[in-house]
């Protein structure tokens, strides 16, 4: 496996430097810039396997880059935010960031991050036995990790796709949250358990014909969720 190759967008040059610095060691190839349109501009030359991005940047906001980047594909994107605001925290989940960490943090902490992320994003392809499934118009296949609905590809994020493969393989099992984000995310001690309702929400707003009377992704109402095939 090729070094991934993981682009830092913070502007407070400490931060920057001591994540750079981690993830170097962890051995990734780090680019680091101070501000949204240099980001951008580095993206359009070469796009990266993970976005390390702070919300609150010069020039272009982490939000503005997020919707942009997205237009363009899955590449994982995580968030640095501040403490104090949740509401930031859960836009940027909106937006499609796959996860956020909360400054101040611990920078091991943020590389077994970025290592779950990644490994999510490029290994965790289900194994070869694996087949494409259909519900009714949807079709999910686990090889190419694309979904369509009546043919039309739908653009999933790696934590939505992950997410919808984990309940639709286990048809009208309940899954809790606290279930979901240990399999999907992997550290759940980290995550805010409505990092799970923020996904479910825009996996509803992508695959459902109409996403607040949901067909497949269902809510059980104080457990959790689950698949009606
Ligand atoms: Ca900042």
């Amino acid at each position: 496996m090729s070094e991934a190759y993981v682009l830092v967008v913070e502007d407070e040059p400490s931060i920057a430097e001591v994540v750079s610095l981690y993830l170097r060691r962890a051995r990734y190839n780090v680019q680091v810039v101070f501000d949204g349109r240099a980001a951008l501009e580095l993206i359009e030359r070469r796009m990266p396997d993970l976005i390390i991005l702070d919300l609150m940047l010069p020039k272009l906001d982490g939000y503005e880059i997020t919707r942009l980047v997205r237009a363009q594909g899955d590449v994982p994107i995580i968030m640095l935010t501040s403490r104090r605001s949740e509401t930031d925290r859960i836009a940027g989940l909106e937006m499609g960031a796959d996860d956020y960490v909360v400054k101040p943090f611990s920078p091991q902490e943020l590389v077994s991050r970025v290592r779950a992320v990644l490994r999510r994003a490029r290994g965790s392809a289900p194994g070869v036995e694996e087949r494409p499934l259909e519900f009714g118009a949807m079709r999910i296949d686990p090889q190419t990790r694309l979904v369509d609905i009546h043919g039309d590809e739908i653009q999933l994020t790696v934590k939505e796709f992950d997410l919808l493969w984990l309940l639709a393989r286990h048809p009208r099992q309940v899954f809790t949250r606290q279930q979901l984000l240990e399999k999907v995310w992997g550290l759940s001690d980290y995550i805010d358990p409505s990092t799970v309702t923020v996904h479910i929400r825009r996996l509803r707003e992508k695959v459902e014909a109409d996403p607040s009377n949901p067909a497949h992704i269902q809510t059980l109402w104080g457990v959790g969720y689950k698949f009606e095939p």
